[in-house]
């Protein structure tokens, strides 16, 4: 453990609440930052908040290190963009790869005003869950962009603030498997009751891995990890 501080990028998913808890054991001071940008799932700006309580209290040996919660209203986002996150819109692929909830400059967006929050509150580094082995084709979650971030941070800011991203290299299973590493049953329960990934916003039905509709590429993802995850558990 170092003496150092970070704040987090929490949505209230998976992602995010596994960086949470790992910077939790890390670090002595840890703040949480969230975004309201119109997203079609909102429902993950109340689960933020539950996962947080449940952190508390079902890990008080962590609970002393976090600190304050921010929610930034980033609605200017959602209403430049034409994506299946932020409207009524189907969820498919444009002719150049990307999937059609991809906001575009969302994490450029989040990461510049985090550091600016970081910097406000005398934090020394962020930690995001962006991955670019699973992911759904974000060029904004690869680390060559978040490296080009850091850079951009350290000369605009005259700072150096790293960014930390743990899940970078990870399968969505390994992802379970570190929350296993870092708290146990408890904590992959936690996740699976408590974190929001679907992008509908769905959380009608509790399925083994969560909720969610189920067939979103989010629920996609994050049920499959579940499966590879499960099955490659000690029974
Ligand atoms: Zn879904």
């Amino acid at each position: 453990m170092t003496r150092e501080s970070s704040l987090v990028l929490f949505s209230g998913g998976q992602d995010s609440t596994v960086c949470l808890v790992w910077a939790l054991q890390r670090f002595e001071r840890v703040e949480t930052v969230g975004f309201d940008y119109g997203q079609r799932h909102r429902v993950e700006l109340i689960q933020r908040l539950k996962v947080r309580e449940r952190l508390v209290s079902e890990f008080p040996q962590l609970a002393d290190r976090l600190g304050e919660d921010h929610v930034l209203d980033l609605s200017a986002l959602g209403t430049i963009s034409d994506t299946a996150l932020t409207r009524e819109r189907e969820i498919d692929f444009a002719a150049n790869g990307l999937p059609s909830t991809f906001v575009p400059g969302r994490n450029l967006v989040f990461l510049t005003f985090s550091a600016a929050l970081a910097y406000r509150r005398g934090l020394s580094r962020l930690v995001g869950g962006m991955c670019e082995t699973d992911f759904s084709g974000y060029p904004d979650c690869r680390r060559n962009t978040i490296d080009a971030m850091e850079q951009a941070l350290r000369l605009g800011l005259e700072r150096a603030t790293p960014i930390e991203t743990p899940l970078m290299s990870l399968t969505k299973a390994a992802t379970w498997r570190l929350a296993d590493d870092l708290g146990g049953a408890a904590l992959v329960q936690l996740i699976v009751e408590e974190t929001h990934t679907c992008y509908l916003g769905d959380r009608g039905r509790l399925h083994a891995w969560g909720y969610g509709c189920g067939v979103c590429p989010a629920c996609e993802l994050r049920s499959r990890g579940w499966d590879e995850f499960i099955s490659g558990r000690p029974a």
